[in-house]
């Protein structure tokens, strides 16, 4: 359902709001993408079917490497062509698990969070070179 326009500037003001609250590990994911990396140990899991006509899953199991906490469940439908030897039928899209404080619910469909993002990035790098042009001041006075 689409959204009206004033439901997109709420939306889009607290999109903007919860951003700026945003761990700079939190934020970092948000605008380049999870860096994923197999979840070290149990890895990898086969779930045998339930029921006759079933087919088994292996699911592999990603963290992020930054740390933020995010992990992804990739599940493929196998097809055992002989004993030790599957075949992929089928993959779902991947599922997520997200820490406290990732999410942000409650954005309404028109809501462009990339662009918010890269605003957000502008605001943080506009403060960190505020913040490196006051040390060369403290530094040369
Ligand atoms: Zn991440």
């Amino acid at each position: 359902m689409a959204s009206s326009r004033q439901e997109v500037e709420a939306g889009t003001k607290v999109y903007e709001a919860a951003i700026r609250k945003t761990s700079d590990t939190h934020f970092m994911c948000r605008q380049m993408k999870h860096a994923w990396t197999r979840k070290p140990g149990a890895n990898v899991r086969v779930t045998l079917p339930a029921m006759r006509g079933d087919l088994p899953t292996i699911t592999t199991l990603y963290v992020c490497m930054r740390g933020c906490g995010v992990v992804r469940k990739d599940r493929l439908t196998v097809k055992q062509i002989s004993p030790g030897n599957y075949r992929v039928i089928d993959k779902s899209p991947p599922s997520y698990e997200y820490p406290d404080g990732y999410q942000i619910p409650g954005i309404p469909r028109g809501v462009r969070p990339s662009i918010i993002l890269q605003q957000e990035y502008v605001r943080r790098a506009n403060e960190e070179i505020a913040n490196a042009m006051a040390g060369e001041r403290e530094r040369s006075e």
